[in-house]
């Protein structure tokens, strides 16, 4: 089975999320991994920062005018009723939450709940947009099997026996969606893999089910011989070592979550970079 990670632009317009369903409605049963649509990750951080400063008005106003985009998109998303209607009351009740979240007294726990909403929208989203378009979906929650240890490195034992038992459970379906980025800790309060964290999520469930690859879609064509955003020209590397690709990481290749790269070596399980804007392109295979 293959693992797929799908970033933020990815699913950060419905038309983009066509293209991810094209991409994987490839008869091929796989696990899907998402982010939050794009930017919403940032405005959720900076919803939380507002309740930290005691700001609860600027905070209600963020999560009111998010609230209005979300049912925008949903509306162009899902013209199908029964599922316009439910994934309409499932986003009312997470900007319920946040709204109730803006009347609390700020605490690490309570911004953990609140930046995890953007990958449970984007999933619970696109997962009903498959099932509109007639494709065997199930949506894994993330919190039902990604968790990390009291040093914050995820626990791999709970990892693969809770997720085998999600698969279990839906052995039905031909993809299956999750959230990247989320997580319980070992106290099982909400948690996250930090700031890009999708990436890591897809390589610690390729590890876990012992993919036969993982895949990074995001919207350039692989890693470059140089950085993009400041070097006209730049060309796609083919092929990587699990090392090179960590330094590059490392070192800023934004393209990939530095601490991505050790699941997969450790697995030895290939890492595929692709661009969902252009699938056909090669991209770079570590
Ligand atoms: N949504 C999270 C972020 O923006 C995680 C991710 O996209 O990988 O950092």
């Amino acid at each position: 089975m293959k693992v797929l990670k799908f970033g933020g632009t990815s699913v950060g317009s419905v038309e983009n999320m066509s293209h991810v369903k094209n991409i994987i409605n490839d008869g091929q049963k796989k696990i899907v991994v998402l982010s939050a649509m794009s930017g919403t990750t940032n405005q959720l951080v900076s919803i939380a920062q507002d309740i930290a400063d005691e700001k609860s008005d600027e905070a209600l106003n963020k999560i009111s005018k998010l609230n209005e985009s979300y049912l925008l998109t949903v509306d162009s998303l899902l013209q199908d009723s029964t599922l316009n209607h439910s994934v309409k009351e499932y986003v009312s009740s997470v900007f319920d939450f946040l709204k109730g979240c803006a009347k609390k007294d700020f605490s690490q726990a309570l911004e953990n709940q609140i930046v995890a909403q953007g990958e449970l929208l984007s999933t619970y989203m696109f997962n009903s947009y498959l099932n509109q378009e007639g494709i065997a979906s199930a949506l894994l929650p993330a919190l039902d099997f990604m968790r990390i240890d009291e040093n914050k490195e995820p626990n791999i034992e709970f990892i693969k026996e809770n997720i085998g038992a999600v698969l279990k459970e839906n052995a039905g379906a031909e993809i299956y969606i999750t959230q990247g980025f989320i997580c319980l800790d070992d106290n099982d309060e909400v948690s996250n893999l930090q700031r890009g964290g999708s990436d890591f999520t897809a390589t610690i469930i390729g590890a876990a089910v012992l993919a036969e690859e993982v895949q990074i879609w995001t919207d350039i064509s692989g890693m470059h011989n140089n950085d993009p955003r400041y070097v006209e020209n730049t060309n796609p590397i083919s092929n990587l070592s699990f090392d090179e690709a960590a330094e590059l990481a490392y070192f800023g290749a934004k393209i990939l979550h530095p601490l991505s790269i050790r699941p997969a070596k450790l697995a030895d399980i290939p890492v595929r970079l692709k661009n969902t804007m252009e699938p056909a392109a090669e991209g770079t295979l570590i």
